[in-house]
């Protein structure tokens, strides 16, 4: 069952969704070689309760944090620490808030410093999968749609989608239904609906799709070590068709 949002919730997850965004453009800009991602991770707990919302990662499990920061071969999920970051590497962060009882999630990925060639184009690539998986959330579409657009590109590419991880839907809580796969065929799966209210977030690895879990219980890897991507943003299906509401409102599409 996939509930549908009234446009009055979907408001609520918006504003949720701004303050997503406004607390990744903070680290965004805090992000460079040397800083730490506990640093991050305490600048984006402290913007986000100064807007009076929660951070909704802390607690949530377990998870330790209120930002998800994954580095490299670390697909998602990773914790912040203490270890600095360093020139070259690539780092997904991930930020999630609750205000009354609505939520919003998003994440991109960011090179840390001057980052190599193959790294830039890994997160160009996995940005215009996002986009892509976003313009096939149509009404009355599927949503193998969004999978199957977001598989062929990031496949086009020579990059492979990493399977165990992918979108899913957002509203009162955190994580509702359905998981939504970033692989699979167009035209499959439940029809997509005016207050549908998704998070698409694509995966994807440089090189092979296999993980391996960290002896920390949350950390993931990449089996080989090939470096990923994910970048995620909160989305809701109206009439006039998907709107982004982890962008500030001159930007949503
Ligand atoms: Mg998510």
């Amino acid at each position: 069952m996939i509930h549908r949002k009234s446009m009055e919730q979907i408001e609520h997850i918006r504003i949720c969704g701004q303050i997503v965004f406004s607390v990744q453009q903070k680290l965004e800009a805090l992000i460079k070689p040397g800083i730490t991602t506990n640093h991050l991770d305490s600048v984006a707990e402290t913007a986000i309760l100064e807007t009076g919302a929660r951070p909704a990662f802390k607690g949530y499990h377990g998870f330790p944090a209120s930002i998800c920061a994954s580095i490299n071969a670390s697909i998602v999920h990773g914790f912040p620490t203490d270890v600095p970051l360093v020139e070259g590497d690539i780092v997904s962060i991930d930020v999630g808030v609750e205000l009354d009882g609505y939520f919003g999630d998003g994440a991109f990925t960011i090179g840390v410093g001057s980052i190599s060639s193959d790294a830039s184009d890994l997160i160009a690539v996995t940005h215009r999968c996002l986009e892509l998986g976003i313009e096939h959330m149509r009404v009355d579409g599927r949503i193998g749609d969004i999978s199957h657009a977001i598989q062929t590109h990031a496949e086009a590419a020579g990059y492979s989608i990493v399977r165990e991880y992918g979108g899913h839907g957002i509203g009162r809580k955190l994580h509702e239904s359905p998981h939504i796969n970033n692989y699979g065929q167009a035209g499959n799966g439940p029809r997509l609906k005016v207050g549908h209210v998704f998070c698409i977030e694509p995966i994807v690895s440089m090189k092979k799709p296999e993980i391996e879990h960290a002896d920390d219980g949350w950390t993931v890897y990449t089996r080989d070590r090939s470096l990923t991507a994910h970048c995620e943003h909160t989305v809701a299906l109206t009439e006039d068709g998907p709107q982004i509401l982890t962008l500030p409102p001159a930007a949503t599409t």
